[in-house]
């Protein structure tokens, strides 16, 4: 069977967040058809959207092997969510641990449940700042853009909202 190469993203503001995405990478390379082959660095962030008050998140983003199907894709990352016990009570409320399917290979699909890629993910920072740590070149499918060229368009005024931080997770 053939691998596509993926990317996920990783966020969580709520509990020991650096654990939780150790534990995460670490669930998601057991995951039968799945191999994790590239870790950006760590972000510290400001909350976007949802409720005041939110704790700044941690922000990440890791590059996949998978022969999983994205559908089969995103079951295992929804079931690492729970295992993580991710409140899904208040929309864009704190999280223990969110995970995004940003890029699946040059796949464009819209049903219900997935879209890919992911349709935020143009306009966060916080997104495509890790990624372009792995994959400044990775070309987004719908815009035909790399993925440095789309963070370089981010207007700049979040700009001191994401910040590297330099301790080593990998
Ligand atoms: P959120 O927790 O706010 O990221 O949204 C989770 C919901 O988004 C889930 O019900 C998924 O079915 C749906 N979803 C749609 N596209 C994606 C994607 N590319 N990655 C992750 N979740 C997605």
């Amino acid at each position: 069977m053939s691998e596509t190469r993926a990317f996920v993203a990783f966020g969580a503001n709520l509990g020991n967040r650096l654990r939780t995405f150790r534990d995460a990478v670490r669930r998601l390379d057991r995951t039968d058809g799945v191999a994790v082959c590239a870790m950006s660095r760590l972000y510290e962030t400001a909350p976007v959207g949802g409720p005041g008050g939110q704790e700044p998140y941690y922000n990440a983003a890791v590059e996949l092997r998978t022969e999983l199907t994205p559908e089969a894709l995103l079951d295992a990352l929804q079931e690492i969510e729970a295992a993580h016990q991710r409140t899904r009570t208040v929309a864009w409320g704190p999280r223990t641990l969110d995970l995004d399917l940003l890029f699946y290979g040059g796949l464009i699909m819209e049903t219900p449940r997935l879209t890919i890629p992911h349709p935020m993910m143009r306009q966060r920072r916080f997104v495509l700042r890790p990624l372009a740590d792995i994959a400044p070149g990775a070309v987004d499918p719908v815009t035909g853009q790399t993925v440095a060229n789309l963070l370089a368009a981010l207007p700049l005024h979040d700009i001191e909202d994401v910040v590297a931080i330099s301790k080593d997770w990998r």
